[in-house]
């Protein structure tokens, strides 16, 4: 894969920060200016649609740019308080040349964000977001004259097309003639406009919590954990629901929970998802991240499926999918793409997937994930320089020589009984991060014991002949 040159303001996932302290009023203003007048360089007056999450600083961020993007010349169509994958599909659906949402996702409170949408739908390429930080570093946006600034517009039914086109994606009459109990749990973010309204319309009886939008996230941290999940499970328990399903903060994201309330990772409603997915469309790619679970490598090959790995990160299996044409990508923290209605991850349309199974199959969710093979997960890290990081991965591909590896990101290394190891350098801290995958926990801390004296060894020698 070929490298490219660092950002400096794009994270992963646009640019992120504490609001007022990293992400100001100066910056969402000046970075605005620097997006407009890149959607302005290669289409003229260009059509940007705006939205934004549910934080309490989410329309003050939202103001500074639709005025940025105005004075650059762009036409802003806002659309308001709005899941992201809605945003993304209205883009690509009613051709706009871009868009810009306001979010911090699944972060803490005190974050937020802005994330630049391409015509696609999908998040900005890194090239894109290059030409972004060049246009705001150099200085060189172009404010328009007073004949020339762009308009603020209003858009009217957005989210209603945009859970028609999820319900024109699904199964609607078998999901509801099994009328399932559901409770859905939003984090009292921007989820609560779609999901609750989506489920009743494909027949659910619907329950919600923490579903009043609040930017201090009174009801639970919007990051969808099982720590965070508590409540959840034990509504779904004890009101006899057959599904709970949790949102993070923007909607991109959706964990789900058994009648029983056990909550399941992403990658396990992945695989389940995919396995439906594979029985009517045999042979078909399947792409997800180095990161995830062999259950997909297991259901996929069971139905005939290829699974393609990226890199870490949402984009790289959304630009991957558009790639190769992908129907089907997931991640394991409840991200699941689904290209028929639009290849990026989306919280709803992966709640309406997971009812069609269990309308169709007639089973309960916990009988459905009870037949997927089981896996154990340990995560730990450690500490290395910067200086070195870049050294010590090109070591540790010398070390692992001769096993099946994966170097797509970091290195994955195969061991014995599908147990397997992911070594990452982290983005943004000076650590190796280790992930690692077994039939047992004990299995996994075993691989996570042993590559943490690998990476010791290697890092202290390195540093020593540095
Ligand atoms: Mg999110």
């Amino acid at each position: 894969m070929k490298a490219t040159p660092a950002r400096r303001l794009f994270g992963t996932n646009g640019v992120r920060g504490i609001v007022n302290k990293e992400l100001t009023p100066q910056l969402a203003l000046q970075l605005s200016e620097a997006i407009g007048t890149f959607f302005g360089r290669t289409i003229g007056r260009s059509k940007i649609l705006l939205g934004w999450d549910g934080r309490t600083s989410s329309p003050m961020l939202a103001d500074l740019a639709a005025s940025g993007l105005v004075s650059a010349g762009c036409t802003v169509y806002e659309a308001g308080l709005a899941p992201t994958p809605a945003i993304q599909y209205l883009t690509k659906a009613h051709s706009f040349n871009g868009a810009v949402m306001v979010t911090a996702s699944h972060n803490p409170p005190e974050y937020n964000g802005i994330k630049v949408i391409d015509s696609d739908g999908i998040e900005l390429p890194p090239e894109g977001e290059l030409l972004i930080e060049k246009i705001y570093f150099k200085k060189e946006a172009v404010l328009r004259d007073w004949k020339g600034l762009g308009e603020r517009l209003p858009v009217h039914d957005g989210l209603e097309a945009y859970r028609q086109a999820i319900r024109e994606k699904v199964d609607e009459s078998t999901i509801s003639r099994s009328r399932p109990k559901i409770v859905i749990d939003p984090a009292n973010g921007v989820g609560t406009l779609v999901t609750p309204y989506l489920c009743r319309e494909l027949g659910c009886q619907v329950t919600t919590i923490n579903s009043n939008i609040d930017g201090t996230f009174p009801g639970r941290l919007p990051e969808p954990t099982p720590a965070n999940l508590e409540t959840l499970s034990k509504i779904v328990r004890s009101s006899g629901a057959d599904l709970g399903v949790a949102h993070d903060g923007d909607a991109d994201r959706a964990i789900f929970v058994d009648g029983g309330g056990l909550v399941h990772w992403g990658d396990r409603s992945f695989a389940l998802i995919t396995e439906h997915y594979l029985k009517n469309h045999s042979g078909e790619e399947i792409v997800t991240p180095v990161s995830s679970s062999s259950v997909i490598e297991d259901v996929a090959s069971k139905y005939g499926g290829k699974v393609v790995w990226t890199p870490v990160g949402s984009i790289n299996v959304s630009r991957t999918m558009a790639k190769i044409g992908a129907k089907l990508g997931g991640e394991e923290n409840g991200g699941i793409f689904y290209a028929p209605h639009i290849p990026v991850r989306d919280g709803a349309m992966a709640t309406a997937l997971i009812l069609e199974i269990m309308a169709s199959s007639r089973e309960k969710l916990s009988t459905l994930m009870g037949r997927l093979p089981r896996y154990f997960n340990v995560k730990d890290r450690v500490p290395c320089p910067e200086r070195l990081k870049s050294k010590v991965l090109k070591q540790l591909r010398e070390e692992v020589k001769g096993i099946k590896v994966e170097t797509i990101d970091g290195v994955k290394v195969w061991h014995e009984d599908r147990g397997w190891i992911l070594v990452r350098p982290s983005g943004t801290e000076p650590i190796y991060r280790l992930f690692a995958e077994a039939m047992s926990t004990e299995k996994a801390q075993d691989l996570v014991s042993r590559y943490k004296k690998i990476l010791s060894n290697i890092i202290r020698k390195s540093g020593r002949r540095s």
